[in-house]
């Protein structure tokens, strides 16, 4: 295998693990999910990895075995096939099945699932929610308050004054947050959602939140219910376009670690944010198992960090450049978590940094077409040391082609020994792939790399 690992990892650190063998099923089918098989197919303690449904990439790869067929909206179905195959672990990639309640059965059943409870998934899926719990343990975020009535709402917007945030409590595909830079935007928000009820149920109700000046960054870190551990630092590119322009995404790129988050500002923020938030939801009989992904806006005035959203799950692309450079029994890891036994649990990374660049189908994030065909995939992986495609949405064609059949296609993915290497060598293979039907942003890490760096080839 083209893989290298910088075999640096100094001390195995997992002796207060205890070394359980394992068979672990994968529950998603996009980058992230064939992320996490990577690392749990290179995890020592693990014996095999299933992914259900996966896809052609994550099969291809031998990184998982992936049931295709398994209907991951039945938990009864997942429970039998747990039984069957002898699976000893679930790590659930997607928000869907989390909210639908996947954990709550297969934990009921006996079977420890690494993501939380429907109950503990409204974190993500009610921004109410997730701010009465700011508001009760004393979590720093945006000043706010929630209204059903839009006379209310505006009457509240004149008093505060723009720039203000107009939120829907629930989930809308991304597109639930408008930052209105004038009183007449946010109006015009407030009708957007409680009279026209563009949301639908989503924007029934909406949050009216101070506006906060600033830089954003992402957190990770590995909940038991009790305890948490940071994970490294990610930070990803949401818009299309080079510079951060056009519209949003699920994400088109990103790198580890993010200088952003340095030592002192994890301390931080494991302190006032994530610590507060594990021991609220543990005090609210909603005890919180998975990974919580932060999204932080680090105030300008102050230099402190708010929370601006929960997410109950990795992030796509970020987690494809933290298991690129995670070195720890990541079966051995999230089966603690799910035993509630991360405490004094130590992640070993590889040093240096990683980067992945998205490639989308030409059109994504709008209408786009599939079925055009990607080569020299193998190629790619060959181009520089420890480059790793994860794939996201490919098939086979009947000639055993790989077909682009999503937005978001392959996370074209390295490392290096510091930023530039690792986005030099992921850029070589991105060039590699032979794929007329794809696009992709070529200014990955732009923020953390010096500006001269992309006037050159790219
Ligand atoms: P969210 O879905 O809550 O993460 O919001 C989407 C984006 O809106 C964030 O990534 C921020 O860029 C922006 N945003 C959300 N809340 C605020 C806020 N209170 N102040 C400034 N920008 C915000």
């Amino acid at each position: 295998t083209p893989f290298q690992f910088h075999s640096v990892s100094v001390k195995a650190e997992q002796s207060d693990i205890a070394s359980d063998r394992v068979v672990v099923l994968v529950i998603g089918s996009g980058g992230r999910e064939h992320a996490l098989c990577y690392a749990l197919k290179r995890s020592p303690s693990c014996d095999a990895v299933f992914c259900a449904p996966g896809n052609a990439g994550i099969s291809n790869s031998g990184d998982a075995t992936c049931i295709s067929d398994l209907d991951i909206s039945d938990s009864s179905a997942v429970i039998s096939f747990c039984h069957k195959w002898g699976v000893g672990l679930v790590v659930v990639g997607p928000e869907a099945p989390l909210v639908a309640g996947l954990s709550n059965d297969l934990v009921k059943a006996g079977i420890p699932s690494f993501g939380p409870s429907s109950e503990a998934a409204a974190l993500e899926g009610s921004k109410n929610f997730m701010k009465n719990l700011c508001d009760k343990y004393g979590i720093p975020t945006a000043k706010y308050q929630t209204f059903t009535d839009p006379a209310a709402a505006k009457q509240y917007i004149q008093e505060q004054g723009a720039p203000i945030v107009i939120k829907a409590d629930g989930l809308a595909a991304g597109k639930g947050v408008i930052v209105a830079m004038t009183l007449d935007e946010a109006y015009e928000a407030v009708d957007l959602m409680l009279v026209k009820g563009a949301f639908g149920s989503a924007g029934s109700q909406v949050i009216v939140e101070e506006f906060l000046e600033g830089e954003e960054a992402s957190f990770f870190a590995l909940v038991d219910g009790e305890n948490a551990i940071p994970l490294e630092s990610a930070q990803d590119h949401k818009r299309v376009g080079d510079g951060d322009t056009g519209p949003n995404t699920g994400g088109m790129g990103a790198y580890s670690p993010a200088p952003i988050i340095t030592e002192e500002l994890q301390s931080l923020v494991m302190k006032s944010i994530i610590i507060p938030t594990v021991k609220g939801m543990a005090a609210e009989g909603c005890r919180f198992v998975g990974v919580l992904y932060a999204g932080l806006m680090i105030e300008k005035k102050s230099g402190l960090p708010k929370l601006i959203e929960y997410n109950v799950r990795f992030g796509d692309p970020e987690c494809q450049v933290l298991m690129i450079r995670l070195e720890s029994d990541l079966a051995q890891v999230l089966l603690a978590a799910c035993k509630g036994e991360l405490s004094g649990v130590s992640l070993n990374w590889s040093p240096g940094s990683a980067m992945v660049v998205v490639m989308a189908s030409k059109g994504y994030p709008g209408s786009y077409e599939k079925g055009t065909v990607i080569s020299n995939l193998d190629e790619a992986e060959l181009v520089a040391p420890s480059v790793k495609v994860f794939h996201a949405g490919t098939n086979l064609d009947s000639d055993g082609n790989f077909i682009a059949v999503g937005g978001r296609v392959l996370g074209v993915t390295a490392k290096g020994k510091n930023l530039e290497e690792a986005r030099e060598r992921a850029y070589r293979a991105v060039e590699e792939i032979n794929w007329p039907g794809g696009f992709y942003r070529r200014d990955i890490g732009w923020r953390a790399l010096p500006r001269g760096q992309f006037a050159t080839k790219l």
